[in-house]
């Protein structure tokens, strides 16, 4: 059940090879495209891909089945868009993942323009593409789960910027606390946290210690859990279903309001304060309590080469049995690309094309408590199988 594993991630500039085309992973500045924006883009997934968007788990855009021939134009018609940067290295550096819910001039904003501004000038700290910053300024940490390396949040104490992995930070105010993210990033450089483009900062601060006033201040230890679909006061959050929408149905949210993307498989169309009327086809959640938000799962076969089997539908047809609030992880192999590290509840792995391996409580790195499981027994015996731990 071996698995290619890539070390790094996509850009716009530097996409990655995948069955059906290329992926372009569009870094949408603050999270944030205006209505003409969304529609121009779900415009151009259908002229140059294959007409589908994923939302990747650090609130990108990813277009996909793009063709060698097609991705410069496609790239040239981003940049019009203002989504482009000036290098690879810039796009690649340019990795902030933050909440929906700023507002204009608020602390989030702030901080976020200029961290974007210092990541791209050209002489900015050369991390890799996985290495990111989180700006989550709200009273309580709302992003914790997210994958980062540097975070600026509120402490009991006030803003600190902190490394991924450490519960200390140094205390900053919104004027600095760019740089001071910056300067953070140029000290896991200068310690070797790079290694053949790669290293994440929580590995490397267990064996080189941090300097001393990025430990001035304690972080807080409470975080809140990711939000639901549903109305909010800046807008209203909408769950795909995979994380996957079509052009179609991002064209038509467009028209509803300028989209934000979330780092939870969410978009919230900005400002809008009713429940959008959604066709049932569109794989579109706008309640909290729907099955489909317990459901992870990978592209799977036949679309994925490196499949053994089908993901998406055996999950639909399993959401109804699973144990209320629990996650099921469908994989169709070992390399677990849709949740590589957070475990779920049950985490089933394709085997072939009718076996799975079955995960309690883990990852697809777990051991597994059963395998062999057919189809038919999964689906007609689910609480038998999907039982937790
Ligand atoms: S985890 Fe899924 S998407 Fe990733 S390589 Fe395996 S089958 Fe393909």
């Amino acid at each position: 059940m071996n698995a290619e594993i890539k070390g790094w991630c996509p850009g716009a500039l530097r996409p990655m090879a995948a069955h059906d085309g290329l992926v372009v992973r569009v870094r949408t500045p603050m999270s944030r495209l205006s209505s003409q924006q969304a529609k121009t883009i779900a415009d151009l997934s259908t002229q140059y891909g294959n007409g589908l968007l994923d939302l990747s788990a650090r609130g990108n855009l990813q277009m996909r089945g793009v063709s060698e021939d097609n991705h410069p134009l496609l790239i040239d018609a981003l940049r019009e868009l203002g989504l482009i940067d000036a290098s690879i290295d810039i796009e690649a550096r340019r990795n902030i993942v933050l909440p929906p819910f700023w507002q204009e001039g608020d602390t989030t904003e702030q901080i976020a323009r200029e961290l974007i501004k210092e990541l791209s000038k050209q002489d900015g700290p050369a991390i890799s593409g996985k290495f990111g910053f989180a700006i989550d300024c709200g009273p309580v940490p709302l992003i914790r789960t997210i994958s980062a390396d540097i975070r600026i949040e509120q402490s009991e104490a006030g803003l600190i910027c902190r490394a991924d992995g450490s519960d200390q930070g140094r205390l900053v105010t919104k004027e600095n606390a760019a740089k001071a993210a910056i300067e953070l990033a140029h000290w896991f450089i200068a310690t070797g946290g790079v290694v053949k483009n790669r290293g994440r900062m929580a590995a490397h601060i267990k064996d080189h210690a941090l300097p001393a006033h990025y430990l001035e201040s304690p972080a807080q230890e409470a975080s809140a859990p990711a939000p639901k679909p549903g109305q909010t006061k800046e807008g209203f959050l909408v769950g795909a279903t995979f994380g996957q929408v079509t052009a179609e149905t991002f064209a038509s949210l467009a028209e509803l309001a300028p989209i934000r993307i979330t780092p939870w498989r969410m978009l919230m169309l900005e400002g809008c304060s009713t429940e959008p009327v959604l066709n049932e086809e569109t794989g579109l959640i706008t309640k909290g309590d729907d099955p489909r938000l317990q459901l992870v799962a990978c592209t799977g076969a036949p679309a994925c080469l490196q499949a053994h089997g089908d993901t998406r539908k055996l999950a639909l047809s399993l959401c109804h049995d699973l144990p209320q609030g629990s996650i099921l992880h469908i994989s169709g192999c070992s390399k677990g690309c849709a949740q590589p590290k957070q475990p779920a509840d049950f985490t089933l792995i394709a085997q072939d094309k009718n076996r799975y391996a079955l995960i309690r409580n883990g990852t697809v790195f777990d051991a597994p408590a059963a395998e062999n499981l057919t189809k038919d027994e999964l689906t007609t015996t689910p609480q038998t199988h999907l039982v937790r731990a």
